[in-house]
């Protein structure tokens, strides 16, 4: 970042890379530019938070816009962006390894209970740099929600209705390398976070090309009733996921079960080698298995049933899933995972 200039530089980023120093030091890479940092962020961003800052943009009229953090930062910085005049040189640093929003056209925008996706090329970052030093200190949970939520991009990227030669390519490669050394990273090693780093911006690339599916869908429904952590959602409903599509998904499936060495000697057989393997995966992560595990109870999920699955059927990510779900089939597949 050391060739570009700027008068001014607004940094996106939550409260604990401000007082961490970290942001003011990123704007200072900026040759020449006065630093301002909009530390406001806060997780599943609501729309209320990107108008604040928004206002903010217009108060300061930056050259360069630098979002620094996870999904949250990234995503909100994008939608300023986004509905920001003029236009703007916009660089996405991820402090996480999962959303692999730096390189996407997504922006998952909170509004009255639910999470919406916001799908637009305008919303692509120019820049995107992957810096394995801000990993260093990674809080284990957040290593076990945004590595789940990288291997539920590549499965539903390869099975979505729009995947192409590439998009296969990229999640292959990303789930192989997520699988294979999440739990190492989870464990405290970081010698594998590089990797795992640039397997999710892989991986953000394939679902950017190809598209998404009923798992997100859900996940963004389950997220903004209850602001249960994404990939933690993604990690629970994963499994369940598979074996619905399981009918129609036969080939990627195999293609991913081949990589990591979990091929069966039928498709059935694969499929269920690939849910085990992915439940093991999630034990060794001590992530919860059942939505009331993970906090909400079957009381409060019953309630809200209904409405969780017509909001599912109403996300972008759903028209992506490889066959098609009706409002009662995603009633079932939630409530499989109640408890
Ligand atoms: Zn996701």
């Amino acid at each position: 970042m050391k060739q570009l200039t700027a008068h001014r530089v607004l940094v996106v980023t939550d409260k604990f890379f401000a007082d961490s120093g970290l942001a003011a030091q990123v704007g200072a890479r900026i040759g020449g530019a006065a630093v301002e940092i909009f530390a406001d962020v806060k997780p599943d961003p609501a729309l209320e938070l990107v108008a604040q800052g928004l206002r903010r943009m217009q108060d300061l009229q930056p050259e360069v816009v630098i979002a620094l953090g996870g999904g949250s930062a990234i995503d909100c910085a994008k939608a300023m962006v986004y509905f920001y005049e003029p236009e703007v040189l916009f660089v996405a640093i991820p402090t996480t390894s999962g959303t692999g929003s730096e390189v996407t056209s997504f922006s998952i925008l909170t509004h009255d209970g639910a999470k919406h996706p916001l799908i637009d090329e305008k919303l692509l970052p120019q820049i995107a740099i992957l810096d394995a030093s801000l990993l260093e200190k990674l809080p284990k949970k957040l290593i076990a929600d945004a590595g789940m939520d990288v291997l539920t991009h590549a499965l539903e990227a390869v099975c979505a209705k729009d995947c192409t030669p590439f998009a296969t390519a990229l999640a292959t490669e990303a789930f192989a390398r997520v699988y294979a050394q999440l739990n190492a990273s989870y464990q405290g090693s970081t010698q594998v976070r590089s990797d795992i780093h640039i397997a999710a911006t892989m991986a953000g690339l394939a679902f950017d090309n190809a598209g998404l599916g009923v798992c997100h869908a859900l996940a963004h429904a389950l997220g903004g009733a209850f602001h249960t952590p994404h990939g933690r959602l993604n990690a629970i409903l994963l499994p369940t996921v598979i074996e619905f599509n399981a009918e129609v998904c036969a080939a990627p499936y195999r293609q991913i079960a081949a990589r990591c060495g979990l091929l069966g000697a039928t498709d059935t057989l694969t499929v269920k080698a690939l849910i085990r393997a992915l439940i093991q995966l999630r034990r060794q992560l001590e992530m919860p298995r059942s939505l009331q595990q993970a906090g909400i109870a079957p009381d409060a999920l019953k309630a809200q049933l209904h409405k969780l699955a017509e909001t599912a059927s109403q996300d972008p990510c759903l028209s992506g899933n490889p066959r098609p779900v009706t409002v009662s089939q995603l009633e079932q597949l939630i409530w499989a995972v109640a408890t």
